[in-house]
């Protein structure tokens, strides 16, 4: 069983391996990026509500985001693993997690650091497009879809997020080093950080996950 959480600042490559990742593990992949542009998306209560923190890169209250993911482990399809992609996001959100988590006798196999220099985000972040429809992650330069403007995997249409502009990806990595990366030392305090060097490439710091994975 792996319960595994994705950590590292905005580009560092979550989305990208965790799509690789489920595909090996077949664990459902809980990104609460993703939720919450459906959300929009969708033009639902939550979406109204986390669009003006999304919009700004500031983020959503620890409150709302906490409520969505213990709902969604609790689905079944969670009971035999998960990867968990953008959350949590503050040390409240850890300890919220292992709140739920511990009463159940479940916890977390291992956190998956990525790292990345702050210099080499801003340009993976300006240039990243993703599939309106299955949220796949491209970017211009690095990793053309097959078709312009086409998903290789659904067909569904590529576009630029909104807060992947060069002001808004800067507050995001304000707010990533503020809130995120205390919690690279309150999980390697608990024994469970496994860190990797991001700026290889995609299939390398795959390669590295899965080993360091299997000989945990
Ligand atoms: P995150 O989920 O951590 O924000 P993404 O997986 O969306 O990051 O990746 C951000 C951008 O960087 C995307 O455009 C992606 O294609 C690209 N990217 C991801 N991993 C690598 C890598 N190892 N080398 C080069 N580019 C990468
Ligand atoms: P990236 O990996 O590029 O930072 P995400 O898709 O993970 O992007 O997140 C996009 C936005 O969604 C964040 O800037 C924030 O507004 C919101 N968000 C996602 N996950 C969380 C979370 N765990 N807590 C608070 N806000 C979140
Ligand atoms: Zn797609």
């Amino acid at each position: 069983m792996l319960n595994l959480i994705l950590l590292g600042p905005p580009g560092a490559g979550k989305g990208t391996q965790a799509e690789l990742l489920i595909e090996k593990y077949k664990i459902p992949h809980i990104s609460t990026g993703d939720i919450f542009r459906a959300a929009i998306k969708e033009g639902t209560k939550l979406g109204q509500e986390a669009k003006r923190y999304l919009d700004e890169g500031k983020l959503v209250p620890d409150e709302i985001v906490v409520g969505i993911v213990k709902e969604r482990l609790s689905l079944d399809d969670c009971k035999a693993g998960f990867l968990l992609d953008g959350f949590p996001r503050t040390i409240p959100q850890a300890e919220a997690l292992s709140s739920f988590l511990d009463p159940a006798g479940r916890s977390i196999t291992a956190v998956i650091n990525i790292e990345v220099n702050f210099d080499i985000l801003t340009a993976r972040l300006t240039g990243r497009r993703v599939c309106r429809n299955c949220a796949a992650v491209y970017h211009l330069v690095t990793k053309k879809e097959k078709v312009a403007g086409v998903c290789d995997h659904c067909g569904g249409e590529i576009y630029q997020r909104a807060d992947d502009t060069e002001e808004t990806v800067k507050k995001r990595l304000e707010v990533y080093q503020a809130q995120t990366e205390p919690l690279i030392k309150y999980y390697s305090e608990k024994g469970l950080l496994l860190t990797f060097d991001g700026e290889a490439s995609i299939a390398s710091v795959f390669e590295q996950i899965t080993t360091a994975l299997e000989a945990k």
